[in-house]
């Protein structure tokens, strides 16, 4: 079923099945349309997200935002603009994330959509911590966090509670070692994490309350409380074997290395970042295994081993090397991103006023025009508008097929370009609706192009498209002085038109 396709990718996400989430948006992705294809493009991107695949993640996510806006669902297109952000802040974009992150705030806000724009906060919060703006992070989370409350699921408001405090703690990491505010945040982190976890429990969110539990072991052991840290992180080690978290499972370890080490007892502190770094090797990052065989290295150290621990800081330093090459390919990544991104912006750009038919501008085009030209009007330029309507088009289309009347439209279309001149403009205003809007002329003058259009259009080669084929056109010429306003321009000129059918078509009339 293509309609819960989202809730089928995520619950294979949640299991660890990455590649299997692919396939089954892939899949749902295949000859679908309309809104089955933006929820398959929105499980594509969440997948792909989970696997790491950012560019084709910000892809599939800036699709299903297009899509959603064709079909009209602002909610949908911001669900896409929350997965390409997620996109960006994968590939350590956290700058471009947040912009992004922004636009879906100012929409959410304008349409009050709570959930959307608790989302927008939320990660608006975790992506500005990340870039060190500490008190903005600490202002869109807290937010974020009470709108959850309000119109959040249990799970969501979870989870913000978790970025509220992850922030506190990197605003904390952040200041130096003796600052008094320091001990102040952190001493009332410790019952909050509590507090958290136990709600996790409440809620049956085991990982979330491991994760929370680790926190403040964590933030005991930065108070100096390293006898109760050390003793929550040793019962925590079997929770994350239970539940499979191996990256937790390897940095609980390494904390509780520290935390040894700290209490100076440094041969048991061996032992820890010995196993931490066997778990840290399979699933942590650089940055984790070189703070463990950093521990590693004074603990030999402190025991006298200085062979070992230079042995240790031997690597660190490969790691090193290793993680600035990641770096500098994360690098490459980020730029590869921002360009699609610009890409994709200018294309959809281009698509919002562009007829795809034809290649002329559409309605939006010629909105955009008359707003950029009608206040040269009281400076006492001139502006005219010639609307031409296809003569019995419905006529063409049955007789000779549609694909003859599309032809017809693309040459017409072609006519009409070629009868524009500087900044006037031709746009499809409708189905076999055009719009020549004229800079600088006066009716007269519009009056002669169109007369010259019209000449043009009966008179072009329509043989060539098909033997029997002939096209006239019917145009109502109006300009700016008789109507200032777009609306009132445009109907002046369709009454004309409307007068030149009823006089017998393939005419113009300017006046009446
Ligand atoms: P009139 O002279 O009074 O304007 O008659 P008409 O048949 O041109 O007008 P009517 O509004 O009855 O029909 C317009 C037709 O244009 C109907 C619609 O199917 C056709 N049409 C609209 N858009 C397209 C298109 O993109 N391609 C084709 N082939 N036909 C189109
Ligand atoms: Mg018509
Ligand atoms: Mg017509």
């Amino acid at each position: 079923m293509s309609d819960d396709i989202e809730a089928q990718a995520q619950r294979l996400i949640q299991r660890g099945e990455i590649e299997r989430a692919l396939a089954l948006a892939r899949e749902a992705l295949q000859d679908a349309v309309g809104v089955p294809r933006a929820q398959a493009l929105l499980a594509l991107a969440d997948a792909c997200n989970s696997a790491g695949r950012f560019a084709d993640a910000l892809r599939a996510a800036l699709s299903a935002d297009a899509l959603y806006g064709e079909l009209g669902d602002p909610v949908g297109s911001s669900e896409g603009l929350l997965r390409a952000a997620a996109a960006l802040r994968g590939a350590g974009d956290h700058a471009a994330a947040v912009e992004l992150l922004e636009r879906v705030e100012q929409q959410a806000r304008l349409r009050g959509d709570e959930p959307r724009l608790a989302q927008a906060l939320r990660h608006i919060g975790i992506n500005s911590s990340v870039l060190g703006r500490h008190q903005h992070a600490l202002s869109c989370l807290n937010e974020a966090e009470a709108l959850c409350r309000r119109v959040g699921t249990a799970a969501d408001q979870l989870q913000a509670r978790l970025s509220l405090l992850n922030a506190h703690n990197r605003e904390v990491e952040a200041l130096p070692p003796h600052d008094p505010m320091r001990q102040r945040v952190l001493s009332g982190l410790v019952p909050a994490w509590q507090a958290l976890a136990d709600d996790c429990a409440a809620q049956d969110s085991l990982r979330l309350r491991a994760m929370s539990l680790g926190n403040r072991a964590i933030t005991l052991h930065g108070l100096g409380r390293d006898e109760e840290a050390a003793a929550e992180l040793r019962a925590l080690l079997p929770e994350y074997r239970a539940l499979g978290m191996k990256p937790n499972e390897g940095l609980c370890l390494a904390e509780w290395g520290h935390c040894l080490l700290a209490l100076n007892r440094p041969a048991e502190a061996c032992e820890q970042y010995r196993a931490a770094l066997v778990v840290l090797n399979e699933g942590g990052t650089a940055e984790d295994r070189i703070a463990a065989l950093e521990g590693l290295a004074h603990a030999e150290e402190a025991l006298g081993d200085t062979a070992a621990a230079l042995a240790a800081l031997k690597q660190v330093r490969s790691l090193e090397r290793q993680s600035s090459a990641d770096t500098a390919q994360r690098a490459v990544l980020r730029r590869e991103l921002r360009i699609e991104l610009a890409r994709l912006t200018s294309q959809w750009a281009r698509e919002a006023t562009e007829d795809p038919l034809t290649g002329l501008g559409n309605r939006r085009a010629l909105q955009a025009w008359l707003v950029e030209h009608l206040p040269r009007v009281e400076r006492g330029e001139s502006l005219a508008l010639v609307l031409l309507d296809l003569d019995h088009f419905k006529q063409i289309n049955d007789r000779f097929g549609h694909g003859v009347g599309d032809e017809v439209l693309t040459q017409v279309a072609q006519l009409l370009g070629e009868g524009c001149r500087g900044h006037d403009r031709a746009v499809r205003y409708g189905g076999e609706e055009f719009v020549l809007a004229l800079a600088g002329a006066s009716r007269d003058a519009a009056t002669e192009v169109a007369e010259r259009v019209r000449q043009a259009v009966a008179g072009h080669g329509w043989t060539n498209v098909s033997p029997d084929l002939r096209v006239t056109a019917s145009l109502g010429v109006a300009d700016a002085t008789e109507a200032a306003e777009p609306q009132a321009l445009l109907t002046l000129a369709d009454k004309r038109l409307y007068a030149a059918k009823l006089a017998g078509r393939n005419r113009v009339i300017a006046a009446g």
